[in-house]
């Protein structure tokens, strides 16, 4: 085999075990064999339609196998796999297949309307859809695996070649196409399986999107490449993710802040067999207090990661057994990866200070997809410039402290958002909350907070404000609020902080 390759690995596990379950979703399972035997049909059948090494294959679903069977066609053939936002508007979706330069949109019949509206707008030549009847225009996912060949191909690739161009979800500006290869996806998946002790008998649970880095290198592919299971949820459903925790016994699982919020507030939770649960791993988001109690409270191991897109996304891991001891923070550098917290002129700062985490390793992408300058400026020194700031304790483990565009200074004090809003948590009857800094003409900024307030709950903004004081010093205590039936928030669980400023700045 001359493919090092992701798209090798069905493959190499078929070769140790065929008859292992490698997926579920909904009622059906296919084992390493059968994953193996549908991922070679379905390269042959893309190499049929003129798809070769380079080309583009995007894909648009909610969470669906296909996201898993094309990324390994994909890497069969030496193409690059294209995973987008199910929740995107069609000139969302046209964007990044123009931009990508997609020959094939696979998307599933759930969002047709809209895949359709932006391959044609993008020019996108073909689509295949799964999960449902095609279109006139376009073929049937199933159909094409059954009539295509099972013989071997035999695509030279190796670690140097795109896998995948994964979508940023421009909370900072216009999408940027972050190009991981098949060794930077390699070495983000290692990393996981080794400091989260991943094991063979592992059962995953998906039920964060796999669009997103984190569901697809963070959990499936790991667990995958060690000969695990991985059941795919669709979405996210909280009773459902519940249920199927106690009844599939799954070891190991991801969410973002709100996800696992959600677990843990669902009237399930309490009489729920959790007791399976290896760990749980939260990331994405400011990890408030109050989450990882719940988990604690129950006797899981909620293992914090901190990490980008463009860092596969692992960079920071707070490892099973240092959950008791560092709770609270992001740990330590992944196994290979390193990180630094710099200050501005790109110099290492003392544990105990503030500054901006950079990260550098096998794991770090390669660069945006056509946008040199982009490129250019995401790394100093070869270190990637994460944007966040962080806080290294005197043993390295690192706590992150919020987004250095979300920092706003208050009478020349610097203000971090997720210190505020993880406060604001603590007082009963808010749900959710977002801080952000508006102009002010005696304080040059001061803090606005959006929140949501549990039904039937009454509070006023004097018990919020006394609640705080006890709890921060006075210039980081928000000086007005507004309260929303729900914060906006992106399909990894962030704050859309940018609409809420532009909003209610005035
Ligand atoms: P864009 O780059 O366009 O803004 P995005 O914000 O969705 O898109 P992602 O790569 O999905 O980009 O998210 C990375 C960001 O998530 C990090 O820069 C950081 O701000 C945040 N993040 C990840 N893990 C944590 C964590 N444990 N605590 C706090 N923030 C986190």
């Amino acid at each position: 085999m001359r493919n090092e390759g992701v798209g090798s690995w069905p493959y190499r596990r078929f070769r140790r075990d065929p008859e292992r379950t490698a997926l579920t979703f909904r009622a059906q399972s296919w084992s390493y064999g059968a994953l193996d035997e549908r991922v070679t049909r379905l390269a042959h059948a893309l190499r049929g339609l003129g798809v070769g090494r380079g080309d583009r294959v995007a894909l648009v679903s909610p969470n669906h196998p296909a996201y898993l069977e094309a990324l390994f066609a994909c890497g069969l053939l030496g193409a690059v796999f294209v995973p987008l936002n199910a929740r995107s508007a069609a000139p969302e979706i046209a964007f990044a297949l123009r931009d990508s330069g997609a020959a094939v949109l696979v998307h599933s019949a759930a969002v047709a309307a809209t895949a359709v509206e932006a391959a044609e707008s993008a020019g996108t030549p073909r689509r295949i859809v799964v999960d449902g009847p095609p279109d006139a225009a376009a073929l049937d996912y199933e159909a094409l695996i059954e009539g295509a060949a099972t013989d071997r191909l035999d695509e030279p690739v190796g670690h140097d070649d795109p896998c995948v161009i994964m979508y940023t979800s421009g909370t900072t500006g216009r999408p940027k196409g972050v190009v991981l290869t098949h060794g930077g996806v390699t070495f983000a998946v290692l990393n996981p399986v080794l400091d989260l002790d991943l094991a063979t008998d592992e059962v995953a649970l998906v039920c964060a999107p796999l669009f997103h880095t984190a569901a697809l290198d963070f959990v499936a592919l790991p667990v995958l490449l060690k000969g695990g299971t991985v059941h795919v949820e669709e979405r996210f459903d909280p009773g459902r993710v519940l249920a199927l925790v106690e009844r599939r016994r799954v070891t190991y699982t991801f969410g973002v802040p709100t996800m696992c919020d959600a677990l843990s507030a669902h009237p399930d939770w309490p009489g729920t067999d959790l007791s399976s649960l290896r760990r749980v791993v939260v990331a994405a988001a400011p990890v408030p207090p109050r989450t990882l109690r719940a988990f604690a409270d129950r006797g899981i191991r909620m293992c914090q990661g901190y990490g980008l897109t463009e860092t596969g996304p692992g960079a920071l891991i707070l490892t099973p057994d240092a959950v008791e001891r560092k709770l609270g923070t992001a740990g330590v550098p992944h196994f290979f990866t390193d990180v630094r917290v710099v200050d501005q002129r790109g110099e290492p700062v003392p544990p105990g200070e503030r500054g901006e985490i950079q990260i550098s390793g096998p794991n770090v992408m390669r660069e945006y997809w056509n946008r040199p300058e982009a490129t250019r400026e995401a790394f100093a020194d070869g270190w990637f410039r994460s944007g966040d700031i962080g806080v290294s304790d005197a043993d390295g483990y690192v706590s992150v402290v919020d987004r250095l565009k979300d920092m706003f200074i208050s009478g020349g004090e610097n203000v971090y958002p997720a210190e505020v809003e993880a406060a604001l948590l603590d007082l009963p009857g808010i749900e959710e909350c977002a801080v952000f800094g508006v102009p002010d003409p005696r304080w040059g900024e001061v803090g606005r907070a959006a929140v949501t307030v549990a039904d039937g709950v009454r509070i006023d903004q004097r018990q919020i404000v006394a609640f705080l004081e006890r709890r921060l010093a006075r210039y980081k205590i928000p000086k007005s609020f507004v309260v929303l039936p729900e914060i906006p928030r992106t399909a990894s669980g962030k704050v859309r902080k940018g609409e809420l400023r532009e909003r209610y700045a005035g």
